[in-house]
Formats: structure tokens, sequence, C-alpha cells
């Protein structure tokens, strides 16, 4: 996996969008029946199904769709008759209304009875994967078994066991974002994260103040609350195919920008397999 940890930025499913995309589908497609199943049209060797996609069409026709939840860097998309539709980290999944053009590649489209369709794309990697009862996918098992920082029980002392846990010598993002230690919090929410924790990605877990970790506790909440509330961040699509209404500090879109705090120039480096975005004043070394 490591190869592909730096095409992540790509298409990345976190906290903020898994739980926006989950919720756009129950306020769009609830009760909505499949009517037909076409399977790729444009075969992609990283993408990912359970078993052979050749039989999604007899899982999927006639299912209706009952619920969905976003969890980690997962969608699911529950049918009736315990049939689930998951995506994860890497998938792109967009919503066509009735008559609306679609596009004509796609690793699965999912056609529903008043004409709209789900449209599932893969850009570098990524699953679709359809199942009936449990999922046999360690990753996806550990990120519903986890606690979500947006949940109540995420509390300090939870956060702080976490911490106490990995040895001194770790960066803040290999401590947040890698390792799944936090299901759905990776390399793209923790640009903002540090940033209003004012902590520089490459410090060492050994230099945190109990001042820094109160702030990082709960720059965690807040940040990942308000990106979430806000739809997603904006370098991220929605179901709809819309970027998301929280406009990121540090990203892409932010490079070599002055930063909101200080005015000081972001910028951007390679590290642990992606790029980190830095305020040079606001997060010192
Ligand atoms: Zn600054």
């Amino acid at each position: 996996m490591n190869n592909f940890q730096i095409l992540i930025e790509i298409h990345m499913l976190e906290i903020p969008e898994s739980t926006n995309i989950s919720s756009q589908v129950r306020s769009t497609l609830l009760t909505r029946k499949i009517t037909e199943v076409f399977n790729a049209t444009s075969p992609h060797k990283f993408a990912w199904y359970n078993g052979d996609p050749s039989g999604y069409p007899v899982i999927l026709k006639g299912r209706k769709i009952h619920s969905a939840k976003g969890h980690g860097m997962f969608v699911d998309i529950d049918c009736d008759e315990d049939v689930v539709i998951t995506i994860g980290d890497g998938t792109n999944v967009r919503y066509y209304a009735p008559l609306e053009h679609r596009p004509e590649k796609h690793q699965l489209l999912i056609e529903f009875d008043d004409g709209s369709c789900m449209v599932f794309t893969v850009a570098m990697y990524g699953g679709i994967w359809v199942y009936r009862g449990p999922f046999d996918n360690l990753y996806h098992r550990r990120s519903l078994q986890s606690i979500s920082p947006l949940d109540n029980r995420f509390t300090e002392q939870y956060f702080d066991k976490m911490i106490k846990n990995v040895t001194k010598d770790l960066s803040f993002k290999a401590l947040l974002a890698t390792e799944q230690r936090i299901p759905g919090v990776g390399n793209g929410v923790i640009q903002d994260i540090l940033f209003h924790a004012g902590l520089h990605p490459k410090r060492k877990k050994s230099t945190l103040t109990d001042f820094d970790r109160n702030e990082l506790f709960h720059s965690l909440k807040v940040t990942l609350h308000t990106m979430t509330e806000q739809g997603g961040r904006d370098t991220e699509k929605d179901l709809f195919g819309r970027n998301g209404g929280y406009k990121t500090i540090l990203s892409k879109n932010t490079v070599d920008q002055p930063c909101p705090n200080c005015g000081d120039i972001i910028v951007k480096e390679p590290y642990l397999g992606g790029s980190i975005y830095v305020c040079p004043t606001c997060q010192k070394r």
C-alpha cells in the first residue's frame, strides 16, 4: 500500500466526507428501489470488489435503500435483505438525477426506479464492495468498532490513553494519521487540526506539553465537527459532485498563500508518503 499513499490525496474519504455523503444518500435515496446494475465500462486494475462483480446485479436488483452510514473512511449503503454496498477511501460516488447526463466511464452504475442513478468511479485505487451479512475486511471492522472524535465517548481521557500508548519519537502526523489509530482521520484533515493546535506535523510527541495536548484534543474535535457541519472539505466532492463547504486553511488550495493568522506564506513539503502544508510561523518545529 505504501506506494499508493501519496495518491490518497486524490479522493480522500475522511470523517467529514464519509459522514456527509452518507447523510446525503439518506436524504436522497431512501426507499428507492434498484432496477438495473451496470458493471464497469472501464475495467480498472485497482478497483476492488467483493468476489466477482459480475454477480452484483443478481444481489442488488430489486433491493431498496434502507439507510446509510459513514464511519472512518467508509460509507455503507444498507439495503433491505441485509445487502450492503460499501465504498472506501479512493472511491468516488456520485448521484445523477433522472435525465441528468451520466459519465460513460465508471466502475459500477446502479439505477433506481425513478431513473436516477449512483455512479461509482475509482481514480487510483478504491473498493466497491457488495455483500450480504457481515463484511470480512479488517479495516472496515476496526472502523466500525472504533470511537469517532465526533462521538461524545471520544473523551480527553480516551485521547490521552491513545497518546500514552505510542512511542515518544513519533511525530504528530504519524500519531494522528497512520496505523488507523483514529479511523477516518488521515493526511487531509490533520493539516487544519494541527494548524489550529499550533503544532508542526513533524514535531515529536516527546515535545508535547500539557497545554499542547489540550489544544490538540480540542482542535481534533472542533475542526472535525466544523468540517462535517459544513459538508466536508472544499478539496473533496460530495454526492452531487460539489465541493464541500469547509474552506481548508492548509491544503493544495492554499499553498503559497498568506496564512490567515499571521500573513506568513503557507508551504508544502513531502513527508511520510504524502504532502504536508504548514505555516512556518504558527507551527514551529
Ligand atoms: Zn501563520
